[in-house]
Order: C-alpha cells, then sequence, then structure tokens
C-alpha cells in the first residue's frame, strides 16, 4: 500500500503530494496525520490518498514512520475546502490545512490530560464483607462504603472527603479490593456564570423568518441575509435553527466577531445546550482549544461558538453556519493565507449542503449589494423586540458648543441627561473611539477635516515629523497653522482615549462606580466576562469603552448611551470610514432603551451633517447604504475594484523602500505591455501610512485593481513575487480590514 502525502512544510517547491509507502501493521486512512523522513529530516504529513501501485520506482520509495493519531484529523470535506483555498487564495495546501487543526497539535506539543478515578475490583456483592473486615482501619471503611455503589469516583473527591487517603488507597489497590483508572480529561474552557435564560415565545417577526430559514435544513438553497435592527431578538432566532437543526442529527457553527465582545451569545446558548456546546477562540489555553477541538471531531459537542477560525471546525454533519455581525471586519484574517471567514462560511454550506445565515443590523455593503442582486435570500426583522421603541437619537453639534464656550469633551446636552440618569439610579454607556495610532486633524471652529486634493479621504497627522499625509496616494504637507477653510488657530489633531475620559468622570461622579471596558483593562481569560457581569449586577452606573462595548451587549437597564466622539471614524483615512461609522453607531445606539423604560442616545460630532452620521440618526440602513453605494462606485472603491497591496518591513525605511520600488517595477516590467496592465488602475510604491511599527520600517506597493476575471492571474503572479527573497519581508494583502 502507498500513501500520496502532503508534507507541512509552507514552500511553494514542496507543494505538491509525495508517495510513501505503508508499513503493513500500520492502518492509514486518507485525512490522518503522519510523520514521515523528507530529506533528512522528519516532518509531519497527511495522507491525502491511498493506493495500490506507485508511480515510480518502488526501490526509491521512502516509509511513513509513524501515525501519531488514529483518526483522520482531516475530515474529506475540510480537504476540499483546503484545495479550494490553494486556488483561491494562492496559498500552499498545507498552508491550508494549518488553519484546520488547533496549533499545538502540530508536532504533539499539547498533552492529553487525564483524571484519576478508583472503583471497586471485587464483586459488588463482596464488599459489605470487605468493609466488616476493616476493623483496624476508619479510612478504608470510609473509602470502601463510598465505593460500594458501583460507581468510579475521582481520587480527588476521596481525598477531600478522606484525609490522608493516599496510603489507605494503596493498601486496597495493593490487595486488588479497589483498581485505578485514568480517564481522559477534557479541559473545559468555559468559567463564567450562566446567565439562565429560558425560551421566549417567538414574536411573529421571528417566528415568519424562522420558517424562511427551517425548509433550508432539509432542501439546500441560496444563504440568507437576516437584517434586523438592534434588539430585535436575532440570537433567539439563532438558538431556534440550531436546536431544529441539532434535532436532525446535525452540528451547527456559530462565528461572532470576537468572543470579548460577545459574552452574553454564549452564556445564553450554554444555558440551552449545556455541554453540547464547545468555544473556540483565542483567549484558550492550547490545551482547552485542543479539547474543545477534539470533543467537536468525536460529535461529543454538536455546536460550536467562536472566533473566526471556528469556521474550520472538524464538524461532520454540518447543518448550519450562522455568521453574526456579518459586517464586522475582524472575520478577515490579517495573516497569510488571508480568508474571510464569511466566504469559507458560504463555500462550507454549499459543499456540506448547510444553511448559511449572515445577520446583522447593518450589512456590509457587499452582503447587501449580494442580497439587492439577488444572490442571498434577505429576511428582515424591522422592529425592535415587543414593538420597544427603537432609542430616541439626538445629534449634538460640538462647533456649536465651542462657540458657547464649552470646551469640555461632554456637551451640555449629555451632561444634563448623564446627571439625570446618575441621580435617578439608572445606568450609561460611554463609547470613546479612540484607536492609538495617528488621529485625524479638525478645526474646532468650523469642522473642517483635512481632506487630501486628490482622494476622497482625510489627511492623518504624523507626529515624529509633524506633517499631514494621504494614506492613498502618498500626498505630504506640513501641518497648518491654521484652518485651511476658516483661518482660524483652532486647529487640532484629535486625541481623547477613554481613561482621559474615565479620569473626568469620577470626578464628576464620584460616587456613581465607573467601569473601564478597553484592550488594557480586558487583558485576561475571563475578564470581560467578569466586567459585564459587574455591569449587569449593577456594581456600576456608568460603563466607558471602546468598540467593545459597542456591539452585542444587551443590558435591560441602560437608559442612556453617550457617543463621545462619534466622528473620529469618520476621518480614518479608508475608503470604508464611512461605512464603519454608520455601522458604529447604530450599534451603539442599539445599546440603549432594551428593558422596559425606553433610552435615550446622545451623539456628538463636528460633523453633523455628514450622510454616514444623518442615516445612523434615523437608523435608516437604506438609505445609507444606497449613499455608499453610489459613492463607491463613482470613486471606484471595492466592492467594485480591489485594494491590493505589497506590504514590505525592514530594519530601515531605505531597505525597505527599495524592496517596494522593486517589486513596482517587477509588475510594470512583467505586465506593462499585456492586456493585463489595464486592470491596474493605480499603482504606487510609497511609505506605509504607518512608518513604522515595533522598530520595523514599513514601506508599501499599493494597487486599485479593476475586479474582472482576468485580475485573478494578475494576483497569482503577485503572490509569487511575495514570495521571493527580498531585502525587506514582504507581504501581499487583498482588500486588507487595515491599510494602516
Ligand atoms: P439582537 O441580537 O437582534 O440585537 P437580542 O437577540 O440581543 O437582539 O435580543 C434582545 C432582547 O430581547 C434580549 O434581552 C432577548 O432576551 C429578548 N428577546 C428575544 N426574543 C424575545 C421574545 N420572543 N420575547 C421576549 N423577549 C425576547
Ligand atoms: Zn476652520
Ligand atoms: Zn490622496
Amino acid at each position: 500500500m502507498y500513501a500520496e502525502i502532503i508534507v507541512d512544510i509552507a514552500a511553494e517547491e514542496v507543494d505538491r503530494v509525495f508517495t510513501y509507502a505503508v508499513p503493513e501493521d500500520m492502518q492509514l486512512r486518507p485525512g490522518m496525520r503522519v510523520e514521515v523522513p523528507f530529506g533528512r529530516m522528519k516532518k509531519e504529513g497527511f495522507v491525502i490518498r491511498l493506493k495500490n501501485t506507485p508511480d515510480y520506482d518502488p526501490e526509491k520509495i521512502k516509509t511513513v514512520l509513524s501515525a501519531p493519531d488514529n483518526y483522520p484529523v482531516l475530515l474529506p470535506q475540510l480537504m476540499a475546502l483546503a484545495e479550494e483555498m490553494r486556488t483561491r487564495y494562492h496559498c500552499p495546501l498545507c498552508e491550508a490545512i494549518r488553519l484546520m487543526l488547533p496549533a499545538q497539535m502540530r508536532g504533539n506539543r499539547v498533552k492529553i490530560k487525564t483524571e484519576e478515578y478508583v472503583r471497586l475490583a471485587i464483586s459488588p456483592d463482596l464488599v459489605d464483607e470487605a468493609i466488616a473486615k476493616e476493623t483496624r482501619s476508619k479510612k478504608r471503611k470510609l473509602i470502601l462504603t463510598l465505593l460500594s455503589d458501583g460507581e468510579m469516583h475521582p481520587v480527588d473527591e476521596i481525598r477531600i472527603l478522606v484525609k490522608d487517603a493516599k496510603a489507605a488507597l494503596d493498601y486496597l489497590k495493593d490487595r486488588e479490593i479497589i483498581e485505578s483508572v485514568s480517564v481522559e480529561r477534557l479541559r473545559s474552557p468555559y468559567t463564567g456564570q450562566v446567565d439562565e435564560k429560558e425560551d421566549r415565545t417567538l414574536t411573529s417577526e421571528q417566528q415568519e423568518v424562522l420558517s424562511e430559514m427551517l425548509p433550508a435544513l432539509e432542501k439546500p438553497c441560496k444563504p440568507f441575509l437576516l437584517h434586523g435592527v438592534t434588539g430585535s431578538g436575532k440570537t433567539e432566532v439563532y438558538i431556534r435553527l440550531v436546536r431544529e437543526a441539532v434535532k436532525k442529527g446535525k452540528g451547527a457553527i456559530i462565528l461572532v466577531p470576537e468572543i470579548v465582545l460577545t459574552p452574553q451569545m454564549i452564556q445564553w446558548f450554554k444555558s440551552r445546550f449545556g455541554d453540547t456546546m464547545a468555544v473556540l477562540h483565542s483567549r484558550l489555553s492550547a490545551g482547552e482549544r485542543f479539547d474543545e477541538w477534539r470533543r467537536i471531531r468525536f460529535g461529543n459537542a454538536k455546536i460550536v461558538i467562536g472566533a473566526r477560525s471556528a469556521v474550520f471546525a472538524p464538524m461532520e454533519n454540518l447543518g448550519v453556519i450562522i455568521v453574526d455581525e456579518e459586517h464586522e471586519q475582524s472575520y478577515l484574517s490579517q495573516s497569510f493565507p488571508q480568508y474571510d471567514a464569511r466566504d469559507i462560511a458560504l463555500s462550507r454550506c454549499k459543499r456540506e449542503k448547510a444553511v448559511c445565515v449572515l445577520a446583522s443590523a447593518t450589512p456590509s455593503i457587499y452582503s447587501y449589494a449580494m442580497a439587492r442582486r439577488g444572490d442571498y435570500t434577505l429576511l428582515e426583522m424591522p422592529h425592535r423586540i415587543l414593538n420597544r421603541p427603537l432609542p430616541k437619537i439626538e445629534l449634538v453639534d460640538m462647533r456649536e458648543e465651542l462657540r458657547l464656550g464649552n470646551k469640555s469633551m461632554f456637551s451640555r446636552a449629555l451632561q444634563e441627561k448623564l446627571d439625570a440618569c446618575i441621580q435617578s439610579g439608572q445606568q450609561a454607556m460611554l463609547f470613546i473611539n479612540r484607536r492609538g495610532y495617528a488621529s485625524s486633524v479638525n478645526c474646532r471652529k468650523c469642522g473642517e477635516t483635512i481632506r487630501c486634493s486628490h482622494c476622497d479621504v482625510s489627511m492623518t497627522y504624523h507626529s515624529w515629523d509633524k506633517t499631514l499625509r494621504c494614506h492613498y496616494c502618498g500626498n505630504v504637507m506640513p501641518m497648518p497653522e491654521r484652518c485651511p477653510s476658516c483661518e482660524s488657530t483652532y486647529i487640532k489633531a484629535m486625541g481623547t482615549g477613554t481613561q482621559k475620559v474615565e479620569e473626568a468622570l469620577k470626578k464628576m461622579y464620584p460616587h456613581a462606580g465607573v467601569i473601564r471596558m478597553d484592550m488594557d483593562t480586558t487583558a485576561g481569560k475571563n475578564a470581560h466576562f467578569d466586567l459585564v457581569n459587574q455591569f449587569r449586577a449593577g456594581k456600576a452606573q456608568i460603563l466607558l469603552g471602546t468598540q467593545m462595548i459597542a456591539k452585542g451587549l444587551d443590558f435591560p437597564q441602560v437608559t442612556l448611551v453617550g457617543a463621545v466622539m462619534a466622528d473620529m471614524s469618520l476621518n480614518f483615512p479608508d475608503y470604508r470610514a464611512a461605512e464603519r461609522t454608520f455601522q458604529l453607531l447604530v450599534q451603539v445606539a442599539g445599546r440603549a432603551g432594551r428593558g422596559e423604560k425606553p433610552g435615550e442616545v446622545v451623539i456628538q460630532t463636528y460633523q453633523p451633517d455628514h450622510y454616514a452620521l444623518e442615516s445612523a440618526v434615523r437608523q435608516d440602513y437604506r438609505s445609507f447604504f444606497a449613499q455608499e453605494f453610489d459613492r463607491r462606485k463613482k470613486s471606484l472603491y471595492p466592492p467594485f475594484t480591489l485594494m491590493v497591496r505589497f506590504l514590505c518591513d525592514a530594519k530601515d525605511m531605505e531597505t525597505a523602500m527599495a524592496t517596494a520600488e522593486e517589486i513596482k517595477n517587477q509588475i510594470t516590467c512583467r505586465f506593462g505591455s499585456t492586456p493585463l496592465w489595464r486592470r491596474i488602475l493605480y499603482i504606487r510604491a510609497d511609505e506605509a501610512p504607518i512608518a513604522r511599527i515595533q522598530e520595523r520600517a514599513r514601506a508599501q506597493v499599493l494597487m486599485k485593481l479593476l475586479n474582472h476575471p482576468d485580475t485573478d492571474q494578475l494576483i497569482a503572479v503577485m503572490q509569487e513575487m511575495a514570495r521571493e527573497e527580498r531585502a525587506a519581508h514582504t507581504v501581499l494583502e487583498i482588500n486588507p480590514a487595515s491599510l494602516a
């Protein structure tokens, strides 16, 4: 017997199958992991196919050394998916396979954990007699009494009940009255408390949406795009759909943007599905992830909730994949291969005949466009549960505040409402969208944001050389002293972060209690659960935070939501700035008024007329979509084009720039005189917007490519170029989540 094997080396030269002989006594199946000799090394590999005859000289064929597991770690459908990814993302097959296995499994770096049990070794009929004999030891008597039920008991439990039990246990074992058993233990990652939630009677809107989806469990159909406003009760629909799938013996994968953002989703599912649910995310320890993965692989867990990579969960009989908050950029992988979890979900569902549900209160422009075109079935839940009103949103023009002499970060309106909220003992959430790096430059008098003269994006302040730069075309200008539009000197780089606001709040309301949630306060594994639970339990009246508190959380006691600097994200140098701002504000506003008391929202901005803010205030997704879609079309941004770049990083900028120039020239030489050149609308080598990260200088070749079937050929060649040996470390990015 021979096996075709993919060796786990991520290099293009070995991205093909190698034939090995299978020893007589080894049971191999496709998808199994093996160890093989490769050159003078021992390498891991995966069995792709088995065959009876080799396709070349059997003398030269080496033999498989061992098979560490006794089951295929790769399901056939996932092997097919890996093949598809190789073509789609132009990556070696083993790079795709690596995404499908717990990282620590490679090289056998996690050990299986076991737990020690004891049980009777004699027949239960004889136990009374044995107990009677133990006249000299109370401990042995007690142990035997405990075990007389015939069950296995954990040694740890016995040690708690019987002090210094070791000698007694050994004595009984030596005389073969009891025996020990070790049982593989699956580490359980979930420690948070379960927030009991019972089934609700579905509203007619929920019922309708569900009844559209259920038939798809029987008969494959188009993917669904569920557009449900915040608080419309999407989670309950997911739960019912998943339960029906499980009833039919099928499994479900629920993707959430980031586990820290969705502690409640996990709790709700956990309370309904208990141990049949697994959780996969980056905050698990390697051992926990490995155990969860195996629970899924062996069918002990039928439901998986997880972040992006959970889309590769080894679920055998897949019934449904739900992508919650499908518009989130965290579904795009940042490392090679840069897959989009939504695409993988769609492709898996198609291949495995499962139902795919993309859901959001603010669908991505791309997905909504697909639904409008009829590629997805659009389902809508336009009302909140129990006809609770959407919150009342007030837009505050911060330019006006300044004109009236209010230089604080809180407008009068927000201040008043906050006072009232705190006094009446209710809860408030404040949102500050502060990202760590360069902020935009605004005029506090007229609201002007300085924009690039060639592109539809704002200029970014670079503090080390005090310049303004366009992150799209590289345009550079010195930081002006006066506003180019009104000549005032109130021109400033914006920069208020959560800590500054926390300080101010603690001074203003010394007794209210403030919980701050951002990257810094949620570092521990369960820190986010703890903070959320503290706030829910009323330990503080104010929850302050970044994106982290913007989405998914359901606090019925919150009646006021404030967005302190709502338009900061509008000025990010990214063509998606408007989309992201709109999504964020609708989500933020959606945190208010989820309980019985209606909610109020205050959005502070310097750009009250911007269509992203205007439509967010009206919670009018369709109007926003129409305007944004139009703008993208006019300025040729995705989904009408692809933004592609080579990112080169090196010790110094000269090296990085030299590599960028070299790549740009290579592309020009290679394609300049071919028809493919017309697909490149724009190409430029330049310093990256963030020119240095962690002591590495960064340069880029930025391109805008026309979306056309043959563009893929261009990308395949570029992918090869990215892998060539160069002075600077180089990667190719396609529509990356961030162009920083
Ligand atoms: P979304 O994800 O659409 O924003 P959620 O799933 O968080 O909404 O639900 C909002 C709130 O409504 C939650 O507190 C949930 O428990 C509650 N809810 C959901 N469905 C029902 C129902 N049929 N009857 C009563 N309350 C419901
Ligand atoms: Zn001005
Ligand atoms: Zn520009």
